[in-house]
């Protein structure tokens, strides 16, 4: 299978603006953002989409969750709030089959969604 933007821009192979790195996840800012901060959290890990985690996969998922809302606060959006969305599948609006957590923030994001 060949490798995802994401699983080329975790292998340094693309170049991406770093907002995070640890043993788990990176979180890069998304080159077409939605907002004035919108950043991606992405594990290491190649899991396509949540859809697709296992039991396995639970302190991943926990631990993408826990660094958007540190990020969040690193990136001054606390206070005001934010938005983490993961798009699954086509009506989701999945386009990348690397898991990722979007961060979105510091503008009023309307509700529902589009
Ligand atoms: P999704 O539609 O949920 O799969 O989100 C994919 C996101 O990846 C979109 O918001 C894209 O703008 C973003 N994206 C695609 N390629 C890159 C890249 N090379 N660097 C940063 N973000 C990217």
């Amino acid at each position: 299978m060949s490798k995802t933007i994401f699983q080329k821009i975790i292998d340094r192979e693309i170049p991406a603006k770093l907002a995070h790195e640890d043993e788990f996840c990176i979180a890069i800012h998304d080159i077409d953002p939605k907002a004035p901060v919108h950043v991606l959290i992405i594990p290491k890990k190649l899991i396509p989409r949540v859809g697709a985690a296992t039991a396995a996969d639970q302190a991943t998922l926990g631990h993408l969750l826990l660094t958007a809302a540190a990020l969040a606060k690193k990136l001054g959006i606390a206070e005001s709030g934010y938005r983490i969305v993961i798009n699954n599948g086509r009506d989701g609006g999945e386009t990348v089959p690397h898991l990722h957590v979007h961060l979105l923030g510091q503008r009023p994001l309307a509700w529902p969604p589009g």
